[in-house]
């Protein structure tokens, strides 16, 4: 069952809505997110907002602008 983002989520920095890409992602294998020291940003909302967004989560439900990501994340 796909999870639904809170809306607190919704009003985070994504490049679009969370929950709207691919059932079975999240934000983690996406190749847009971005790692800043221990935090994690969306590289594509920086490229359609031409500003830095603030952090999001990792485990996000993916956007529809997900792209997969080849090789992995670590997590700290
Ligand atoms: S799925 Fe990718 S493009 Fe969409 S909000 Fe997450 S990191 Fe950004």
């Amino acid at each position: 069952m796909k999870k639904r983002p809170t809306p607190s989520l919704m009003m985070g920095n994504y490049a679009a809505v969370p929950g709207s890409g691919p059932t079975d992602k999240v934000c983690l294998n996406c190749k847009h997110l971005v790692r800043d020291t221990c935090r994690y940003r969306c590289g594509q909302y920086k490229t359609i907002a031409k500003r830095e967004g603030r952090p999001i989560s990792p485990q996000t439900p993916a956007c529809r602008y997900f792209e997969d990501r080849a090789e992995k994340i670590s997590t700290p």
